[in-house]
């Protein structure tokens, strides 16, 4: 990386030229993390992206085997904790920013690693990483259906589950395909609200840096170092400062 610029606030750097890139790309690529959802009053999670695990809890792939009840049980709760949540300034300068790019016929393509629906909420389209809490999904025919937390089958006779990833699993290939169509005609990659521990969005900074050469940023408190270091702009600030930072 050629150099990184650590502002705190809002504090453009006036000769930053891979900011410049960011705001006047056309096509760019944004990932979400707890950072961004945290202001809503969201209870926070401990393993980003997906939901906290606390020892014992049964958030597992395995769980979903062996005690089913449980595994609804408990995500019904962290849904009830959600309910009230609403989408912060964050989410909606990413929602406007959406739709003033499509209108030039450009594109800013949402990723979120949050299991919740604050983005659809605000009124933007976005791909789940690790799914949401708000839907169940069919194992025989992968119908989605509104979420009831509890056993049930679809028409097809196939069973129900969250439409999350359990402990276990990997991220939604869904995600994983429209990152790779997108990204080809991407200029920037900017992740809002993420430190980083998620494996995903790390290969993901990467191909977009290396391969495609994007311009890139990360905008959240605390960056940490060796995830910083992946981009050519980082700026510590809350995420509601995410819309200076964002294309023009
Ligand atoms: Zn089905």
């Amino acid at each position: 990386m050629t150099r990184v610029s650590l502002l705190r606030g809002f504090q453009r750097s006036t000769n930053d030229p891979n900011l410049e890139r960011i705001l006047n790309a056309r096509r760019a690529v944004v990932v979400t993390g707890a950072g961004l959802s945290a202001p809503s009053g969201l209870p926070t999670y401990s393993g980003e992206g997906s939901l906290v695990v606390p020892d014992q809890a049964p958030a597992n792939v395995s769980d979903l085997a062996t005690r089913p009840d449980e595994v609804f049980a408990y995500h019904k709760a962290i849904a009830q904790a959600m309910g009230m949540a609403q989408p912060t300034s964050g989410h909606r300068a990413l929602t406007i920013c959406q739709d003033r790019l499509a209108i030039a016929e450009g594109a800013l393509t949402i990723f979120t690693l949050n299991t919740d629906d604050l983005h659809e909420l605000s009124n933007a389209t976005v791909h789940h990483v690790y799914g949401q809490l708000s839907t169940e999904v069919c194992v025989a025919c992968g119908t989605k259906t509104p979420a009831k937390h509890q056993k049930s089958l679809c028409p097809c006779g196939g069973p129900r589950r969250p439409d999350i990833c359990l402990g276990g699993e990997i991220a939604k290939k869904s995600a994983e395909a429209e990152f790779k169509r997108t990204m080809r005609y991407a200029d920037a990659i900017i992740c809002v609200g993420t430190s980083g521990e998620s494996d995903i969005v790390r290969r993901w900074v990467r191909v977009a840096t290396d391969h495609y050469k994007a311009a890139s940023l990360l905008l959240t408190r605390d960056p940490q170092e060796q995830f910083g270091d992946m981009f050519e702009t980082v700026v510590d600030a809350d995420s509601s400062e995410i819309r200076h930072y964002l294309p023009r």
